[in-house]
């Protein structure tokens, strides 16, 4: 019986059966590619624009593949997705050699194969490439249709070249991609980020992704920032602007199933649906985390460390053990920012926890506000709550 008077919170067991579920459930790849055209004046993300070493990364990402064959527990992988990075910026041959490896090295019953890419890079040999190699998905990076933000985010394409790689995308066959936009660009009205959306829209692409401009520290934006050469938008700004998005979106027949992620009903991205999930995950190449149900795995952010690990046969990646705590923060983290929310029998049965209870007064302060939606012991986020995930996923952390 559980001693929900002393909440004693029994992690071990709750890891124990996480660990169990493992082994029956699916598994994903996840392949970093750290090369880039140029840098995007925002990006904080890791890449080089020294691509003089493509070749030799891919031979690491194989090597490592190889050595880490076994960190899924032989589940069968359902997802593939290539990011970055410019994955895109590879040639065909290069990302074949990859997924040569991925069907080889792991038992595979494919669902869906993701690529990240620019519209730059989307010539009709390249298309024809992707999707002979069973590439299903493609991962727009349009940002904005506007010429003059994409010059200032430093984009390597036009407004043009979107619209004509979203046509030969369609042409080749490509059913499924997603488009991907920021908003909160600071400008005296939205008209631009309204422009931004409808021409998207009129595009009719299965998915959309739209994350707002955050000044990062060490990017071009940051400099600048600092430097008082630029000025962010303000909270309210980039508030509306979200709003905005959830309201357009939502009258095109997109369903808001993450917090930045838009999909019409058959087109929700597997991949990371699952990830958001909490399914485990392999991530290779640079920067790559990793995900085993349990721990999580780091490799460097550096692609020279990266390829002289791999140079030795050394596995790159260092692991993070999670405590019980961990793993239910950032289950609430998550689950709160997906429209499946977070399950508080599943909390009790995992964690051996009464959240309910334990965080009864916040809760009902947050249903006062209007923020939470209840389907029996089953939360999620109203429109407004979705404004505020994080701090009421901060909230509720043990
Ligand atoms: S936004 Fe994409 S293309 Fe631009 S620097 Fe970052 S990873 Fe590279």
């Amino acid at each position: 019986m559980k001693n929900t008077k002393t909440r004693a919170f029994n992690w071990l067991s709750g890891i124990d059966y996480i660990c169990k579920l493992i082994e029956i459930i699916l598994a994903g790849i996840y392949i970093h590619i750290p090369f880039c055209r140029q840098a995007c004046h925002y990006c904080d993300f890791h890449f080089s624009t020294n691509l003089e070493r493509k070749e030799e990364m891919v031979q690491a990402i194989i090597s490592e593949l190889d050595l880490r064959s076994d960190y899924l527990n032989k589940a069968p992988i359902k997802t593939i997705y290539f990011g970055g990075g410019t994955p895109s910026l590879l040639p065909p041959s290069l990302i074949g050699k990859i997924l040569e490896k991925i069907f080889v090295a792991y038992s595979c019953e494919i669902k869906e194969i993701t690529l990240e890419a620019n519209p730059d890079d989307l010539s009709e040999d390249n298309l024809q490439a992707w999707k002979s190699q069973g590439i299903d998905r493609l991962s727009l990076g349009i940002q904005s249709f506007d010429e003059s933000v994409l010059k200032f985010y430093n984009r390597a394409h036009t407004s043009s070249e979107s619209i004509q790689a979203i046509e030969k995308a369609r042409k080749i066959g490509f059913e499924k991609f997603s488009l991907d936009l920021i908003y909160g660009y600071p400008h005296p009205d939205h008209s631009i980020w309204k422009a931004d959306l409808s021409q998207a829209i009129a595009q009719n692409p299965g998915h959309i992704s739209s994350y707002a401009l955050t000044v990062e520290p060490k990017t071009a934006l940051g400099n600048w920032t600092q430097k008082g050469k630029f000025t962010p938008a303000d909270e309210e700004f980039t508030a509306t602007q979200f709003e905005i998005l959830q309201e357009e979106t939502s009258k095109a027949g997109y369903i808001q199933y993450e917090i930045s992620n838009f999909g019409k009903p058959d087109q929700f991205a597997l991949h990371n649906t699952n990830y958001w999930k909490g399914t485990p995950y392999l991530g290779v190449g640079p920067s790559a985390h990793s995900f085993d149900g349990s721990n999580r795995g780091f490799n460097p952010s550096s692609n020279s460390r990266y390829l002289k690990s791999l140079e030795k046969s050394l596995n790159p990646f260092v692991v993070e053990n999670l405590t019980g705590p961990d793993l239910l923060n950032e289950y609430l983290l998550t689950g709160l920012r997906t429209i499946w929310g977070i399950d508080f029998q599943y909390i009790s049965d995992q964690f051996q926890i009464d959240l309910l209870i334990l965080k009864k007064d916040i809760l009902v302060k947050m249903n006062q506000e209007g923020w939470l939606l209840w389907q029996d012991k089953n939360l999620s986020l109203t429109k407004t709550g979705k404004l505020l995930a994080d701090s009421i996923a901060a909230a509720l952390f043990v």
